[in-house]
């Protein structure tokens, strides 16, 4: 019986896998709706300057309520949007989100830089400076206020072009930042290749950061390797205090994780921002 048991359980665990990546599968054909009706929607992250204290930045994380499922992660309809040629409209989107946002921050005298996240299937499209430099003209907006983070990656189809897209931007003026350092295929590569201004250590690392000493020798020579390249370090996923000074001891130059802030709707973050004025975050 036990055996009959499990069998069956194994059964119904393959039929709801199935059915999860069918489902997984047809997301990419509602995209259009959900950002019409609102259901795909921004959170924004902050970023703490960690020498003075101060928020510095955000992160834009795209968010999904779905009316049946309920939220679901962008892992999971990012991968989907690329497979079915819709990331281009995705990431116009987030784009112009996010700079109505920085718009919005910028406006008090106050600097705020602003985060966006690249999928690996937009770096090397012929048509993405183009629509940057339109966007950037439509909007009226300084592009140095916006960074725009790549994860390295082997999806990258063309990397010569993606490389030659990169730099562009970045000769516009767009901050370039390298996401999840450490975790891909060609993390040094990458530092060679692509000149970029900013480098963000990968979670994995920081959340290992108070237990283990390879993780903390790694951070440290990570962070000391991209000031020789004259490149700002940022640590995301900082959960605790502990955390926090141990990476502004080290040089950490930019701070973001749950800790300080997490993703929030732009009210919300408004509203922190507001409140905060010229107050300093409370951990220094
Ligand atoms: P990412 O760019 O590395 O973003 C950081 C992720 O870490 C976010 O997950 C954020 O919510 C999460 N996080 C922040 N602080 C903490 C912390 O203290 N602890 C832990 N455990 N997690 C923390 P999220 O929002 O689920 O996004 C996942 C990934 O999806 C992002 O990783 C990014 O690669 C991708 N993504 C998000 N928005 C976009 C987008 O607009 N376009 C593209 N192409 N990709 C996006
Ligand atoms: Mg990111
Ligand atoms: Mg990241
Ligand atoms: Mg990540």
């Amino acid at each position: 019986n036990d055996a009959l048991g499990s069998g069956r359980s194994v059964e119904l665990f393959e039929a709801d896998r199935l059915a999860e990546a069918t489902w997984e599968l047809s997301l990419h054909a509602r995209i259009d709706e959900g950002l019409r009706n609102g259901e795909i929607w921004l959170a924004f992250q902050s970023q703490w300057d960690m020498r003075t204290s101060e928020l510095c930045g955000a992160e834009a994380l795209i968010r999904w309520n779905h009316p049946t499922r309920g939220p679901i992660a962008p892992d999971a309809f990012i991968l989907q949007a690329e497979r079915a040629g819709r990331i281009d409209a995705l990431t116009y989107w987030v784009v112009d989100e996010a700079i109505t946002a920085t718009l919005a921050l910028n406006s008090l005298d106050r600097h705020v830089q602003m985060s966006i996240n690249l999928s690996a299937q937009m770096v090397d499209k012929p048509s993405l400076v183009a629509n940057f430099a339109e966007i950037v003209r439509r909007r009226n907006i300084d592009p140095r206020l916006l960074t725009v983070e790549v994860t390295e990656t082997s999806s990258v189809r063309n990397r010569p072009a993606a490389v030659q897209n990169l730099s562009q931007l970045r000769a516009m003026g767009f901050r370039l930042s390298i996401d999840d350092f450490g975790t891909g295929e060609a993390s040094l590569a990458y530092l060679a290749d692509l000149p970029s201004d900013e480098l963000k250590l990968d979670r994995r690392f920081v959340s290992r950061l108070m237990t283990r000493d390879r993780e903390r020798h790694i951070i440290r020579s990570t962070i000391d390797l991209a000031h020789a390249l004259g490149q700002t370090v940022v640590a995301e996923g900082i959960e605790d205090e502990a955390t926090y000074r141990a990476l502004a001891d080290m040089g950490c130059d930019v701070g973001q994780g749950y800790f300080l802030g997490k993703p929030q709707a732009f009210p919300e973050f408004y509203k922190v921002f507001l409140e905060l004025g010229r107050r300093r975050f409370g951990v220094v």
